[in-house]
């Protein structure tokens, strides 16, 4: 399976393949086309735009504090992938990084502070998460049997409330992913406004996350890698994949770029 995982990731990088591989992109990716193609230019543009300033200002290393206009090479040798799995209910994710120390300032940087200079250094243990879960998943045979007609493994990312859209500018995650090359097919919709996170015990964000998603249409023999962040009480990808089963499609695998085994308060 890490030839099929290699083949994907190296196809996914190259332009549309002239053939029908069974893990080849899929028609599906065409829905939704132009609002992908936005979120990735306005990704590109909120990326270029903060190198540029963080070049001409005076910063400092979003892992350690280090005077720096950019991640030290110490912060990004802590950033090398480190993938394992953990378990959250029943389900195995995928996760690049554990989310402490160096790893930790970095990511919440990256996501509250602006600091995109770190997305080259966060994408590679994600990409490496993405594919540790295509080496896992399903052979194809057993894939025909639970996907009948499997146009495709799609990435599919959390989308991004239109608040947490207003505050960044960018997608956290499908920003990485663009960085190595990776296209997440945007099949999944906030049903509607979802309280922030941040505060919340372990109890009150399940209970927050019950049916927040919803997909975009029906997902008929659509199989589906979840990506996320954080992981942290797993509810997010675990809606998550409430939501792709409740569309008909199926979760062959889960991945996040780090998880933390911090107990939450409450
Ligand atoms: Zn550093």
């Amino acid at each position: 399976m890490r030839t099929e995982a290699g083949r994907l990731l190296y196809r996914r990088r190259r332009a549309r393949p002239s053939t029908t591989h069974p893990l080849a992109p899929s028609r599906t990716r065409s829905i939704g086309h132009t609002g992908a193609m936005s979120h990735r230019l306005r990704d590109h543009l909120a990326a270029a735009a903060l190198d540029a300033w963080a070049a001409l200002l005076p910063t400092s290393c979003s892992g350690c504090g280090a005077a720096d206009r950019a991640l030290c090479a110490d912060c990004r040798l802590a950033l090398l992938p480190a993938v394992h799995p953990v378990t959250r209910d029943d389900a195995r994710i995928w996760s690049g990084l554990t989310y402490e120390g160096v790893a930790r300032h970095v990511i919440a940087a990256y996501k509250d502070n602006g600091r995109t200079d770190a997305a080259a250094a966060l994408a590679a243990p994600l990409r490496a998460a993405i594919v540790a879960a295509l080496a896992a998943a399903p052979s194809l045979p057993a894939l025909h049997q639970v996907a009948p007609r499997p146009t495709g493994i799609e990435l599919v990312t959390i989308p991004s409330s239109h608040r947490a859209w207003q505050v960044r500018g960018y997608h956290p995650v499908d920003a990485l992913l663009h960085r190595v090359g990776l296209n997440p097919a945007p099949l999944l919709a906030q049903r509607g406004v979802v309280s922030d996170q941040v505060g919340l015990g372990r109890a009150e964000r399940a209970a927050n996350k019950d049916h927040s998603l919803i997909a975009r249409h029906p997902l008929n023999g659509v199989a589906v890698i979840l990506v996320d962040d954080i992981v942290t009480t797993g509810a997010t990808l675990l809606e998550a994949r409430r939501a792709v089963f409740a569309a008909g499609g199926t979760v062959v695998g889960l991945a996040a770029l780090a998880e933390t085994r911090r107990l939450l308060p409450g």
